[in-house]
């Protein structure tokens, strides 16, 4: 079925736009090539609009999305939150991007709840919980990137995306579909790649700057965790892998060095569920991934303190990893008819 943004969400989000002056825009917590895509595409319409438009992010993004214009601009709160509050303090709008609640932008959250002026989130993620002005929301849509691109251009400013926001967007619909291997069935998806590309986007040279840039350390890291491990349960469907600080530190691990590596498991023959368990200072991070209809989103929402997607999906875990591990083997007991069901 044809998705329609709603057209007073459209008619909304010019308003706000065009009574704006000084824009702060936020993605989620751990940002990622979707979170930072929308981010700078937004950033690079209001610009040509003459606006103010400043990027705060909650803590750092990796290396490999740093090519991405403007990317050097962008302020880190857990750098520079004085500079990032002064941004807050002098901003009439607020963007939110590629989340759907105040919790998921970490130490920021207080001040996107105390945020006195115009408010407007942006996203894809289901069961939406934040208090704003204007909420456009559609979960059926492949990224926050995407959807951004079918707002800008109902709101009659595709001639302000120029090719730096069009490579922006390209990367945020790349990387939230997993390079087009899911969520990414919808004919207007490739209608608007064709878009990206007449506005001059070269396709392949973003693919190889997102997956083709792994730093030496990296690489070993997976080849590490594949072989010494991944866990494979063939009579659950299921695959997991696991990595300790200790692990991480040998590997000199950096911000998005195992991004990707969760999905390894499910290209077993069979497997439809996997997870990645990644020790931190007082927390294991869970990621989940699934094939088909087995919902991740549930599975983390419910015993993970976690959610995101029907196929992608996180959460976190206050065990210990051994712990961690057992708990998730015990479950997986639960949904074995699922699991074996799942199309
Ligand atoms: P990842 O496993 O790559 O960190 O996240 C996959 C998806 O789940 C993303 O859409 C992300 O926004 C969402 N996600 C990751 N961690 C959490 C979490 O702790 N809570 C919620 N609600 N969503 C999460
Ligand atoms: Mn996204």
């Amino acid at each position: 079925m044809k998705i329609e943004i709603n057209q007073f969400q459209i008619e909304s989000f010019v308003d706000i736009i065009q009574n704006s002056h000084s824009v702060v825009i936020v993605p989620h917590i751990g940002p990622d090539g979707d979170a930072i895509g929308s981010c700078l595409a937004l950033t690079g319409v209001l610009k040509s609009l003459h606006k103010e438009a400043k990027i705060v992010i909650p803590n750092e993004f990796p290396d490999f999305l740093q090519w991405i214009e403007g990317s050097d601009s962008v302020i880190d709160f857990e750098k520079q939150s004085k500079v990032a509050k002064g941004v807050f303090a002098s901003a009439d709008t607020l963007f939110c991007l590629d989340f759907n609640d105040f919790e998921r932008a970490g130490d920021l959250k207080n001040l996107l709840s105390g945020f006195s002026g115009t408010k407007v989130m942006i996203d894809h993620h289901p069961g939406p919980v934040a208090d704003c002005n204007l909420l456009i929301s559609y979960p059926e849509i492949s990224s926050t990137c995407e959807l951004l691109f079918r707002v800008v251009e109902a709101g009659g400013f595709l001639d302000n995306l120029d090719k730096a926001a069009s490579e922006a967007i390209y990367t945020g619909i790349m990387t939230d579909t997993g390079n087009f291997s899911y969520n990414a069935s919808d004919p207007e998806t490739y209608r608007i790649i064709a878009k990206l590309l007449e506005k001059g986007i070269d396709k392949d040279l973003i693919h190889s700057n997102i997956y083709h840039t792994f730093s030496e350390d990296r690489w070993r890291l997976f080849g590490h965790c594949l072989k010494e491990k991944m866990v494979i349960l063939h009579d659950l469907r299921t695959g997991y892998l696991s990595l300790s600080k200790e692990e991480l530190k040998q590997f000199n691990y950096q911000p998005g060095d195992t991004e990707g590596l969760v999905n390894y498991p499910l290209m077993v023959k069979g497997i439809v569920f996997c997870a990645l368990f990644m020790e931190k200072d007082d927390y294991v991070k869970a990621s989940f991934r699934s094939k088909g209809s087995f919902s991740t989103n549930e599975f983390s929402r419910k015993h993970f303190n976690g959610g995101g997607h029907t196929n992608a999906s996180g959460g976190s875990s206050n065990l210990s990893m051994t712990d961690t591990i057992a708990k998730f083997e015990s479950l997986l007991d639960e949904y074995k008819d699922e699991l074996l069901n799942s199309y």
